[in-house]
């Protein structure tokens, strides 16, 4: 069995923002990523850190905006809006999800879709469906994509099972993985709540992808073996052994899984790792798309 790390892969997405970041510089140009933060969610906040976090270790300009959970939903526009003019900013993130009383599609229709480096604007996912190069794929579907990639994994002509139909992840990785292309040209199926013998289902995949958020929901039963299994479930369960008291697991029981895969990712080390990453080159790529229509 082989274990596909995360940090491994993500490394390899930073070394090449870095050498793009230093294209870009030379060119006079700074990548910028505004973080907008609504409430006080500790999860929300924690992500929104690591974001930060990694814009300044790649030298890249970066702004967060926090607001009270009480702003109202024009309010938030407005803050959308300028950020949209501003110069300075190439890319667009709400911490999602918003609190309650707010409504997220209205807010991501503000983004420009040329700032949008979360790919949730209907343009975006638009140009997803079309596989137009100029849009921005949600990160976490193009870094399990990536994983599968850069681990050497044949994607064309096999069967992939993705469990779970979010925007966010099952339903764009579905449109990215049977599109043309590296990590692509698969058979894909989409289960979810209401698919019907999920285990016969995902017993038929040779590459299954978990993004349900039920922890160890993926047990051996609904695994074929030889498998590769892409976890991208991060769910906090109680354990009185752990220092905090509760640790992160997947969507698949990793420990009752592992020996019958060819590869899997772990939880935490998985594709939690490569959101990040996928989020600093979507940036990266919006401030070279911008320069480009520039000149
Ligand atoms: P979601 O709640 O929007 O979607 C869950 C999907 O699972 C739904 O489409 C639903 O139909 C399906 N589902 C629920 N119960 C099911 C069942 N019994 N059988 C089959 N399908 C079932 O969640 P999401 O935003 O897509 O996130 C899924 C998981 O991925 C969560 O654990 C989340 O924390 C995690 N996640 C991780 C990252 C990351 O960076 N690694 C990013 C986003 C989400």
């Amino acid at each position: 069995m082989k274990l596909i790390e995360g940090k491994t892969i993500a490394d390899i997405v930073y070394a090449e923002c870095a050498r793009e970041f230093e294209a870009l510089k030379a060119d006079g140009h700074t990548p910028g990523l505004a973080v907008v933060l609504v409430g006080d969610d500790p999860a929300s906040r924690a992500y929104v850190g690591s974001k930060e976090r990694k814009c300044q270790e790649l030298g890249m300009h970066s702004v967060k905006i926090e607001k009270p959970a009480t702003i109202s939903q024009d309010e938030l526009h407005a803050v959308i809006e300028e950020l949209n003019n501003d110069d300075a900013i190439h890319g667009i993130l709400v911490q999602l999800p918003l609190p309650d009383g707010l409504d997220e599609d209205e807010v991501i229709l503000r983004i420009d879709p040329a700032k949008d480096v979360d790919g949730l604007h209907p343009v975006n996912i638009g140009k997803l469906a079309m596989e137009d190069p100029t849009g921005f794929a949600p990160c976490t579907p193009s870094g399990c994509q990536r994983m599968l990639v850069e681990s050497g994994i044949e994607t064309s002509g096999r069967n992939v099972v993705i469990v779970g139909r979010s925007l966010l992840v099952g339903k764009s990785l579905a449109l990215l993985m049977m599109g043309k292309g590296e990590g692509a040209n698969a058979t894909v199926t989409v289960a979810h709540s209401r698919t019907k013998d999920l285990a016969a289902v995902t017993r038929e995949a040779d590459i299954l992808v978990a993004a349900i958020g039920i922890p160890k929901f993926i047990g051996p039963d609904h695994v074929k073996e030889g498998a590769v299994v892409i976890d991208v479930g991060i769910n906090r369960i109680d354990d009185p052994t752990a220092k905090k008291g509760s640790r992160l697991v997947g969507d698949v029981d990793f420990e009752a899984v592992a020996e019958k895969c060819e590869a899997i990712t772990p939880v935490p080390g998985g594709v939690g790792r490569m959101t990040i990453a996928m989020l600093m080159a979507n940036t990266i790529r919006a401030c070279r798309l911008r320069q480009s229509r520039d000149s």
